[in-house]
Parts: structure tokens; C-alpha cells; sequence
């Protein structure tokens, strides 16, 4: 949409669905133009090393992820200086200088500070755009100078078309994975990746668990865990937990289909007790738990107590 925006902004003929766009659409749509900016996540060091890989990445797929494996990437104040350099100059040839910032919760909160002043007062041909998927990790003081404009999920066809047309998945797979994905296109290309399905099995070998509600298991459970797992994967498996408990509760209202790969694991007798579940408060038990590992506490107790905490909701 950011993408469209920034075409549309600069387009005379809204031709960017046409054939045969003009120069301006032509260029946005392979990430070219010189007034659109786009600033991503980039491990710590060189700008000019590290943008240009996932630019250039995103040239060939606009979806593809990953470029820099497990590092740790921000959005720093060295980016943000960039980008304020950059909107002190006239479009070089649109109208407008777009800046679009992807993943705009991972800028550090340096970055945030000095990006403030910007975002109060741009200049007139300048329009900045955040994207993020948690707008809570924001500083208020960014937020609260943003339009917000929120965007549902996509429907589980638009993901298996993206997949199949952008991705050139056969229509199983792309099916498989649209389901998956909750409507999130990114979720459903990283089923592609071994350590991502190592992590879906490993959750839904958790969720058996509780709801299997054997204490000596989920003792086990929480120990083979706390040797298997470190502090990142954990969060990632936890969160991998909370959806497929979603899955289970939303499916039902949805299309009534749960999805096979989490049928022929769970069962059906798991399935239908688990779809009675009190989400919201899952999810609230979940991400407590992934708070505290945040904060250090110890592993194995704290995947104790929520095991239990969740299995116990049908004591
Ligand atoms: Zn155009």
C-alpha cells in the first residue's frame, strides 16, 4: 500500500494498475525512483553496505525476508540522519520525497528521538510513511504525530494467489501455507524455512502437552525445553503456541476447516477441547512468559509455570 501510495502521489494518470505506466509508476514499481526512499532494518554497521543488499533483495521479490539471517537488525540514528539529509532536498524529479520506513518498531529509540523533529514539521514535499505490525513498540511521541491508517489481514486467497503468482508455489502448498499464515504473506513464505517448521513442530508438541494436562509430561516438557531452546528461540516458539491456539479458536468461525498439518498432529479429541479455549487470556499467559524470559528470569521455571498455568485452565 505504501508502495501504491507513493506512486499514486506521484502520477499524473493513476496508471500504476495499467500495462504501460509512465515513467514515474514504472520506476516505483522496480524500486527505482530517486524520491522514494526506502529505509529497512539493517544489522549494525555500514549503511551504504547493508541497505543496498536488501534493496536490491527486495528488487527481485518485494517479499523476500531474511537477508541477514539471525543478526540483529534497527533502524539506527545514523539511518534516520540519512533520511533527514535526504528530505532537506527538493524531489529530483517527482513531486514528492517519499520516505518509507519498514518495520518501524525495530528503530532504536535514539533514532526515534531525533526523527521526531522531522515528523513534526516535514517539509512540504516530503511524506513519511511507518510500517509496523506493533505500533505499541513505538515511542507515543512518534505515534502521536502519525495518521494511523490500520490494515486487516488478507484473505486466505489473496495469500495463496501472492504465493502462487509471486512465489511460484504449486496450488497445495500455496494453500497449505495461505491457511498457515494467518494472512500474513511474510509468515507464509518463512514455512519455506527449516528452522521456522522446527519451531512450529516443537510448539505443537507444547500444545499437546497442555492439553493432554499430564503434570509429569509438562515437568519433562518444561526441562527438555529449557535444554533445547535458547532466550530468542524460545520467544519465537511461544509466539508459535499462542497462534496456533488462535488458529484453532478463529478457524472454526472462519471457514470451519482447521488446518491438516495441525489436525493430523493434534487429533481430533485435542482439537475440540482446544477450540473452547479462552484465547485472550492465552495469549495474556503467553506473552507474560515471554516478557519475564526477556527480563532474565530463569527459563525452565518460568516454562513450568506456564505450562501448568495453561494446562490448568480446565482444572
Ligand atoms: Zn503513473
Amino acid at each position: 500500500m505504501a508502495i501504491y501510495f507513493a506512486a499514486g502521489l506521484n502520477c499524473d494518470r493513476e496508471c500504476w494498475r495499467e500495462e504501460r505506466r509512465c515513467p514515474s509508476c514504472s520506476k516505483i514499481s522496480r524500486l527505482e525512483h530517486p524520491d522514494i526512499h526506502l529505509i529497512y532494518p539493517i544489522p549494525y554497521g555500514s549503511i551504504e553496505k547493508s541497505l543496498p543488499v536488501i534493496i536490491e533483495s527486495r528488487r527481485k521479490n518485494f517479499f523476500n525476508s531474511g537477508e541477514f539471517g539471525r543478526k540483529a537488525r534497527s533502524i539506527g540514528i545514523d539511518l534516520i540522519r540519512s533520511v533527514i539529509e535526504a528530505a532537506s532536498k527538493h524531489p529530483f524529479e517527482g513531486r514528492k520525497t517519499i520516505m518509507i520506513l519498514f518495520e518501524a518498531h525495530l528503530a532504536t529509540r535514539e533514532a526515534q528521538n531525533a526523527f521526531l523533529k522531522l515528523l513534526e514539521e516535514p517539509p512540504e514535499s516530503v511524506v513519511i510513511i511507518l510500517i509496523t505490525e506493533h505500533a505499541g513498540k513505538l515511542l507515543p511521541t512518534i505515534t502521536s504525530r502519525c495518521y494511523k491508517v490500520r490494515f486487516n489481514y488478507l484473505s486466505i486467497s489473496a495469500v495463496e494467489s501472492i504465493l502462487r503468482e509471486t512465489f511460484s508455489l504449486k496450488k497445495e502448498e500455496a494453500k497449505k501455507r495461505a491457511i498457515l499464515s494467518e494472512g500474513n504473506i511474510r509468515r507464509a513464505v518463512r514455512y519455506g524455512d527449516e528452522r521456522f517448521r522446527a519451531t512450529e513442530r516443537g510448539a505443537k508438541r507444547i500444545v499437546c502437552t497442555v492439553l493432554d494436562r499430564k503434570p509429569r509430561d509438562i515437568t519433562n516438557e518444561a526441562g527438555i525445553l529449557a535444554k533445547e531452546y535458547d532466550r530468542e528461540e524460545l520467544e519465537m516458539l511461544l509466539e508459535e503456541v499462542a497462534r496456533i491456539f488462535r488458529v484453532l479458536v478463529r478457524t472454526e468461525q472462519v471457514n470451519g476447516g482447521v488446518p491438516e498439518s495441525i489436525m493430523n498432529e493434534l487429533g481430533e479429541d485435542r482439537i475440540s477441547i482446544a477450540r473452547l479455549r479462552n484465547f485472550p487470556e492465552d495469549l495474556e499467559k503467553i506473552l507474560s512468559s515471554v516478557n519475564n524470559l526477556r527480563k532474565n528470569a530463569d527459563v525452565e521455571l518460568t516454562l513450568l509455570q506456564l505450562l501448568l498455568d495453561l494446562a490448568g485452565e480446565w482444572y
